[in-house]
């Protein structure tokens, strides 16, 4: 029985749970023996797969077939390749995404800051072939969306926090502000700003000195994150007020 978690050498009468899995194990051995394979049959009931150099002469296959208990099974399996290995220069035809996300999601679970290029090593070592980096960069973005959830949901999830905010932290200010373009039924963002109470309270003891600074967000959403700061009597920083905006124009600045 094929296990993901301790994967052992393909072979005859090796049994899959499912098709999918069957799909990923054949496409992690092509990788590891520097070889392309594709598949020409895939039914209800037959999966089979080739050597992509087969009109060379490489008689290499694997046939499988399904089971009356649902699982799938490899019954025929030429294991010799006749063809010459290759290094792909990182393009490897049966390399996807989810495959190299399995490979790094470890890592960026440990780590929320693992680079391109320590990805590009630890692919490296796993797979002992090259990757490129735009092929990394997808992987390492789908690994995100898995673990820390998509832009999409995490914008919509700023809304709940923000309420949150102010449930638990009772007098702080929020203020939203969209837009409406005609014809789009959606809201456009502009701007939400916070003010904890202790904040507001304090603003009078603070200096009459106020300072502004902000970070970029780049990538899908080109966001500002802001925040305010003035000088207490005792000479320390004190946050008055955050902000994320959508652009740095001046109606979000004042
Ligand atoms: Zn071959």
């Amino acid at each position: 029985m094929w296990d993901e978690s301790r994967p052992i050498e393909l072979c005859k009468n090796l049994l899959f749970t499912d098709k999918s899995g069957l799909n990923r194990m054949e496409r992690i051995y092509s990788i590891k023996s520097c070889r392309e394979i594709e598949v020409v049959e895939s039914s209800k009931q037959i999966y089979k797969v080739v050597c992509r150099r087969w009109d060379q002469g490489c008689k290499w296959m694997m046939r499988a077939i399904k089971l009356k208990i649902n699982m799938w099974i490899v019954g025929k399996y030429i294991i010799k390749y006749t063809c010459d290995m290759d290094t792909f220069n990182g393009n490897h035809f049966n390399l996807n995404v989810d495959l190299i996300s399995l490979v790094l999601i470890s890592h960026i679970e440990s780590s929320i800051r693992y680079k391109v290029k320590e990805c590009i090593t630890s692919f490296a070592r796993v797979y002992r072939c090259t990757i490129t980096k735009r092929k990394v960069f997808l992987g390492r973005k789908r690994v995100f969306e898995i673990v820390y959830g998509n832009w999409d949901k995490s914008f919509a999830a700023l809304l709940r926090y923000m309420a949150a905010l102010q449930h638990f932290n009772p007098g702080t200010v929020i203020e939203w502000k969209h837009d409406r373009i005609p014809n789009i039924p959606e809201y456009i963002f502009i701007y939400v700003f916070w003010a904890f109470k202790p904040s507001i309270d304090g603003f009078v003891h603070c200096r009459s000195i106020i300072s502004i600074d902000g970070t970029h967000v780049y990538r899908k959403y080109y966001i500002k994150m802001l925040i305010v700061i003035a000088i207490d009597a005792n000479g320390s920083i004190f946050s008055l007020a955050f902000a994320i905006c959508a652009n740095a124009i001046q109606e979000t600045w004042t």
